[in-house]
C-alpha cells in the first residue's frame, strides 16, 4: 500500500537540507499563462483621475479582486494542480488555509476533477467554509490554538496520498501568481514602479519574475503590513526572519515568515519592502469603494496604502498598483467604511 501511494510533499524541506532551492523563472511563469488561458479571468486594469491627481503620477489598478474566487490565488493554484501526475490527480490534492488560497485550490480541483481537502481551523468563518465547500472540497477542521495545522495537514497528505499545496513557497504557485503581473506589463508599458501586496510573497517574487523579463526597468515594491513587517526584517537582516502572528486587519498577509523559495528571489529583485499602518488600509478600502465602486480586502489594499504612504517619490511616473483580492465579510467591510 505504502508503495503505490506515491507521496508527495510539494513543500521543499529547507529545513533538513541546506542545498538552494529550485528557482523559477520568468518562462515558468509563460508557461503558466499558457495554462491558465481560458481559465483565470483577464482582470480589468482601471484609473483613476483623483489617484492620479493626488499623486501627480498616472496609476494603473490591476483588479484581480474582480478575478475567480475574488482573489489571484487561483492563477498559482490552477497552475499548479494542473501539472500533477495522473497518479496525483487520482488522489487529488490538499492545503491548509482559511484564505484565499483554500477557496482557489478547491476550485481548481473542481475544474480538474479531482478531490480536495481543505484544513481549516474550527473558528474559520462559516462563509469561508461554506465557499469551500460549494467548490466540492472536503473540510477538515482543527484547534487553531491547540493543533499544528502543518503536522495534521501532512499527517492526513501521508495517510491518503495527496499532494500538499502551499499558499506560496512553491514554484508552481509562484509562477501562477506572476501571470497577473505579466497581463499588466502587457498591457500597459513602460510602468516605472509597481506595488505589490505581500503575505509569504508568492505574490511579490511572481510578479518579479514577470518584471524581469517584460519591464526590467521597473522598481517592484513589496507593501505589508506594519504589525507583520517580516519581509522587511529578512531582507534587512539577509536571512528569513520568523515573528509571531501579528495583529492586523489584513488577514492574508499574517504569515510568520516568508518561503526559502520567496525570499530568495525577493532578495534578489525587489527594490525595497515597505510597511504600511492599518489605518492607511481602511483609507485606501474607502478610495476604492467611493471612487472606484469596487470592494477591496484590507489585503488588497496594501498596494496602494504603500505607494500612498511608503515614502517613495512617484510625481511624473507611471505606476502599477496591484489589487491582491476583494475577499471580505460585508458586516465587517461596512464596519470599515463607517467607523
Ligand atoms: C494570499 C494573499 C496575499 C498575499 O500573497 P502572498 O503570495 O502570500 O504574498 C495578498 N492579498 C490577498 C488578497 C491574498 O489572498
Amino acid at each position: 500500500m505504502i508503495e503505490t501511494a506515491s507521496i508527495h510533499f510539494a513543500e521543499p524541506h529547507a529545513m533538513t537540507t541546506n542545498s538552494p532551492p529550485s528557482l523559477p523563472t520568468y518562462d515558468d511563469v509563460a508557461a503558466a499563462a499558457g495554462r491558465l488561458e481560458g481559465v483565470a479571468h483577464r482582470t480589468p486594469i482601471l484609473r483613476s483621475r483623483t489617484a492620479d491627481e493626488l499623486l501627480g503620477a498616472q496609476l494603473f489598478f490591476k483588479c484581480e479582486n474582480l478575478q475567480r474566487t475574488g482573489a489571484f490565488k487561483i492563477r498559482g493554484a490552477y497552475n499548479a494542480l494542473s501539472q500533477f501526475t495522473p497518479e496525483q490527480r487520482k488522489r487529488g490534492a490538499l492545503a491548509f488555509s482559511s484564505g484565499n488560497h483554500a477557496q482557489a485550490v478547491a476550485l481548481a480541483a473542481q475544474m480538474l476533477d479531482m478531490p480536495a481537502l481543505i484544513v481549516m481551523p474550527e473558528d474559520a468563518p462559516a462563509s469561508k467554509m461554506a465557499a469551500t465547500r460549494s467548490y466540492g472540497a472536503q473540510v477538515v477542521t482543527y484547534d487553531r490554538f491547540t493543533e499544528d495545522r502543518e503536522a495534521i495537514s501532512r499527517r492526513l497528505a501521508d495517510e491518503r496520498g495527496m499532494t500538499l499545496i502551499p499558499p506560496f513557497n512553491h514554484r508552481d504557485v509562484i509562477a501562477g501568481q506572476g501571470t497577473a503581473a505579466k497581463e499588466l506589463f502587457e498591457e500597459v508599458p513602460d510602468l516605472d514602479y509597481l506595488f505589490v501586496c505581500l503575505g509569504g510573497g508568492g505574490l511579490l517574487s511572481g510578479s518579479l519574475l514577470a518584471a524581469g523579463q517584460l519591464a526590467p526597468r521597473c522598481k517592484v515594491y513589496g507593501v505589508e503590513p506594519q504589525a507583520g513587517d517580516d519581509a522587511r526584517q529578512s531582507l534587512r537582516a539577509g536571512r528569513i526572519v520568523q515573528i509571531p502572528t501579528p495583529h492586523t486587519i489584513a488577514d492574508g498577509a499574517q504569515t510568520q515568515s516568508i518561503g526559502d523559495i520567496t525570499f530568495a528571489i525577493i532578495r534578489e529583485h525587489v527594490e525595497d519592502i515597505l510597511a504600511v499602518a492599518d489605518e492607511h488600509l481602511v483609507q485606501a478600502m474607502r478610495f476604492y469603494a467611493e471612487r472606484k465602486k469596487i470592494v477591496v480586502e484590507p489585503t488588497g489594499a496594501l498596494s496602494l496604502a504603500g505607494a500612498l504612504h511608503g515614502g517613495v517619490a512617484l510625481s511624473g511616473a507611471r505606476v502599477g498598483i496591484l489589487i491582491s483580492g476583494g475577499n471580505v465579510d460585508l458586516a465587517r467591510y461596512a464596519r470599515f467604511l463607517h467607523d
